[in-house]
């Protein structure tokens, strides 16, 4: 058994050759740059107002409106002292232009404009390369494409970005007493979960389930399942039978499919019986079957391990410090990840850190990570994993 850094660390040291491919940029969102991107020219690209108001030439009280310009208007006008056109935001300043009056601070009589402030010189122009200058590095190769990263591209004109081609996802779900949502429940049996939480969480981290499959805990089924979603993934994740049970047969169908562990059982709570492996460029992992299990190893170990096969960095969930809403006990030995939520400033431990319970994990949206036993006061600092 390993513990969690080691854990992490491993998934961390792997290494992967990630294929750069051709993405419109309306589609690229979640993936990681392959390129380096440049600014083809200044932005803005011309001087331009920041408000609805009056370029004005000179500075004095009174100025003769002598035209208008929007947004838009690709023509180049020109001001002589003391005269003014009525101008928009975004709208093209006109040559000699000391500065745009906004509205609200301006009287109009016909074509005379009054004002009711000082000119100051150059205020509520956006000028020419203010924001970035052509030729200017934008974003480093392995950038996450956010949408703030599209809105850029797009402003500078790209319709086609170089990203590294996401992993191909499959899921299998384990387990005799699985039924799907919509069948009818007997006695013993429970719904299948697992297989569509992961899909979600994969979905709102950007990545894709390419297929999700429930296959019974019967060993030749599960071999045959692994090795014909093996053959067309990168990346395999695997829900129950990862344990010691009698009809726990995952680990030793993944071996025979010529996976080799890398690790197996991390010394945590939830989710000891975790698996990671490989077979060449792909990644197999065996998530607990216990739903909250599942989730927390996805958050904690699959994230990470996506990122980095997408090109990133793999840094995961994001991690902060906040103080606890109260007092808790930390009991167990075991490493954890506690169920929690986070509101206005503060943390709190949810009730239901049973592994098996999942409304927690529906309720909170953070993960406590405690490493020791400990009696933990209120406003004491924790370290929360946010998802
Ligand atoms: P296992 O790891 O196969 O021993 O399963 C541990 C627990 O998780 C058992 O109570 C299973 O019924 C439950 N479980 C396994 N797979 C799923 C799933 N796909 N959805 C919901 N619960 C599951
Ligand atoms: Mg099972």
């Amino acid at each position: 058994m390993i513990s969690i850094e080691e854990a992490l660390h491993t998934i961390q040291d792997q290494e992967f050759t990630s294929a750069p491919i051709t993405s419109t940029v309306s589609d690229s969102l979640g993936s990681y740059l392959a390129q380096e991107i440049y600014a083809p020219f200044d932005i803005p690209s011309f001087d331009n107002s920041a408000m609805d108001g009056y370029a004005v030439c000179g500075v004095g009280k009174s100025y003769t409106v002598i035209g208008e310009i929007a947004a838009g208007d690709t023509g180049m006008h020109q001001l002589k002292p003391g005269e003014a056109m009525r101008i928009f935001t975004g709208g093209r300043t006109p040559i000699n232009c000391t500065a745009v009056v906004m509205q609200e601070k301006t009287k109009v009589n016909g074509q005379v404009l009054e004002l009711e402030e000082e000119i100051t010189e150059g205020k509520n122009i956006r000028r020419k390369g203010e924001e970035l200058a052509k030729g200017q590095l934008v974003f480093e190769k392995g950038h996450a494409i956010s949408p703030g990263t599209i809105g850029l591209l797009n402003s500078i004109g790209r319709v086609n970005v170089d990203v590294f081609e996401k992993p191909t996802v499959r899921i299998i779900a384990t387990g005799d007493e699985l039924v799907k949502p919509g069948s009818e429940l007997k006695e013993g049996q429970i719904y299948a979960s697992n297989g569509e939480t992961i899909s979600g969480a994969l979905k709102s981290y950007g990545f894709a389930c390419k297929e999700h499959i429930q296959i019974q805990d019967d060993y030749p089924s599960i071999l045959q399942g692994i090795k014909n979603c093996l053959d067309s993934s990168d990346v395999l994740l695997l829900s129950g039978g990862i344990s010691v049970g009698e009809y726990d047969f995952v680990k030793k169908a993944l071996e025979e499919n010529g996976v080799e562990e890398v690790f197996y059982k991390v010394f945590q709570k939830p989710g000891k019986p975790l698996f990671f492996g490989r077979k060449e460029n792909k990644c197999v992992f065996g998530l607990p079957g216990n739903p909250a299990s599942s989730l927390t190893c996805f958050y904690v170990y699959v994230l990470p391990l996506l990122q980095k096969m997408a090109g990133g960095h793999g840094t995961g969930l994001r991690r902060v410090f906040i103080p606890l809403q109260h007092s808790f006990e930390m009991k167990s030995d075991r490493p954890s990840f506690l169920k929690a939520h986070l509101s206005g400033k503060e943390v709190s431990i949810l009730d239901g850190q049973g592994s098996s319970m999942i409304h927690s994990m529906a309720n909170g949206n953070a993960l406590v990570y405690l490493k020791r036993p400990a009696s933990l006061e209120k406003g004491d600092l924790v370290e929360c994993l946010l998802f």
